[in-house]
């Protein structure tokens, strides 16, 4: 499964506020801290793995879009679909 690929994220994303980031899935805006989170490579082509997000397999600098979240639903999808979900209580600055 892509990155952004819901059929909704375009649609959802438009609507996100300001202190709001859109979920990688399906768009709908999460306001920080994000409970589950995703990390997206390759300039958004897919997510990373387990082993890149917890830095055993280094990442193509360029192509890292970083973390993004996901809201619950999203995340058991993702996960169904073997992508690595992640906790991320922490609010980074
Ligand atoms: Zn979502």
């Amino acid at each position: 499964m892509e990155p952004f690929s819901a059929p909704s994220y375009r649609h959802n994303r438009q609507r996100c506020k300001g202190n709001e980031m859109p979920c990688a899935h399906c768009g709908k805006g999460c306001v920080k801290p994000w409970k589950l989170a995703v990390r997206v490579v390759e300039g958004g082509a897919r997510y990373a793995t387990k082993d890149e997000v917890e830095g055993r397999v280094a990442v193509d600098e360029g192509g890292d879009m970083g973390c993004w979240p996901v809201g619950g639903g999203c995340a058991v999808k993702l996960e169904n679909a073997g992508v690595y979900v992640f906790t991320q209580e922490e609010t980074s600055q």
